[in-house]
């Protein structure tokens, strides 16, 4: 903009005088280190816990070890349910297929859940227009002291709430105080391209009527002024800064599912459930031990830990449950027009999947 070839190692010129974008923030004690520069804002690590960390409870009590099988006609129900619900399926071969035998492969499935809190803080505007401002002469209370009533526990959910004694009042940054901004639609001109015309001015190789000839028209979203409100400001010319206080809750959902040798896919077990064998829920559960799989013993462990140190550190928990399902899985082998096939019936619901089914007529992909 100012050419300066004598000094080839002079710093850049000033380019012309920008808006800033974005206020004087100002500092408020207790958030400067989570308060970014520019209004950043910035994650704001947990307090100490709410509670101390619970003793062990023992083992879960008595389990009841019935395992739930389901009949043939159940089975063959179930299969004839399905064939129905998909459209393009024949019900050929749940109608005639013969069940040849059943097997029983139930599995556990371990499910932890952890719900928790975490606040990340940032600066925030709106338009000055004589609220209350929650000012007054005392300190600003630390982001963890703020008060926000908890939602319901294991859903998740978002808060956003403003600081009490973080709002000031200050002269709008962007349109510097007039409560106006250039115009977006004409670029500030206050003029548009005549749309009779396109621009030319002539119509017919006659003076366009519309513009007289000038080949634009006054911008209708200006009035031709050039000037729209201040959408920061919203025309007030003066702005509110605060500190805005954002407020997630989380449930971290984790399954573990124990080895079952059915050969079924075990993705198509997360939309059933199963027969509860345990529940516990508590502020910090402690790992179930003793069960008869330890496999399952030893995933509850882990993953109790890895939830409690890993979600401890970036969140505050405010709840833990966790479960025990048997989820009866059984495999029918069936023979239809002399070939044999195979389907399972998984969960409480009864649900089918049936990957080889003999009969489809057309190219959908059904589970
Ligand atoms: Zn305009
Ligand atoms: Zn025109
Ligand atoms: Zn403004």
């Amino acid at each position: 903009m100012y050419p300066n070839p004598g000094a080839a190692y002079a710093p850049p010129a000033p380019s012309a005088p920008a808006a800033p974008s974005a206020p004087a923030y100002g500092v408020v004690p207790g958030y400067e280190d989570y308060m970014g520069g520019g209004g950043a804002g910035g994650f704001v690590p947990p307090p100490a816990p709410l509670h101390p960390v619970p003793s062990p409870d023992g083992p879960p009590g008595p389990v009841d070890w019935n395992i739930p099988s389901i009949s043939e006609a159940e089975a063959k129900n179930a299969f004839l349910e399905y064939a129905s619900s998909n459209c393009c399926y024949s019900s050929a071969p749940a109608t005639d297929g013969v069940i040849t035998s059943m097997q029983s492969f139930n599995t556990y499935r371990y499910r932890l859940e952890t719900f928790t809190e975490s606040r990340t803080t940032e600066w925030k505007t709106e338009p000055y227009t004589g609220q209350n401002l929650d000012s007054g002469p005392a300190p600003a209370p630390p982001p963890w002291a703020v008060h926000v009533q908890v939602p319901e526990m294991f859903k998740d959910k978002e808060d956003n709430v403003k600081v009490p004694n973080t709002s000031t009042v200050k002269g709008c940054h962007v349109c510097s105080e007039t409560g106006q901004t250039r115009c977006e639609q004409c670029n500030g001109t206050g003029k548009k391209q005549c749309t009779v015309c396109s621009g030319s001015g002539k119509r017919l190789s006659e003076t366009c009527d519309t513009c007289s000839g000038t080949g634009h028209e006054s911008c209708m979203a200006c009035f031709g002024n050039g000037l729209e409100k201040c959408k920061t400001c919203d025309g007030t010319k003066q702005i509110v800064t605060f500190i805005n206080l954002k407020v997630e809750w989380k449930n971290n959902l984790e399954d573990y599912v124990a080895q079952q040798a059915s050969g079924m896919n075990i993705e198509y077990l997360s939309s059933v459930t199963g027969k509860r064998l345990f529940q516990d829920e508590q502020y910090m559960v402690y790992p179930v031990f003793g069960f008869p799989d330890p496999n399952l013993s030893q995933a509850s462990e882990k993953m109790v830990q890895e939830h409690q140190s890993k979600f401890g550190q970036s969140s505050r928990i405010h709840k833990q449950k966790h479960t025990i399902e048997l989820i009866p899985i059984t495999k029918v082998n069936y023979s239809w027009k002399d070939n044999p096939h195979i389907y399972y019936v998984f969960g409480n619901e009864l649900q089918v999947s049936a990957d080889d089914y003999p009969a489809t007529c057309c190219c959908c992909t059904i589970m």
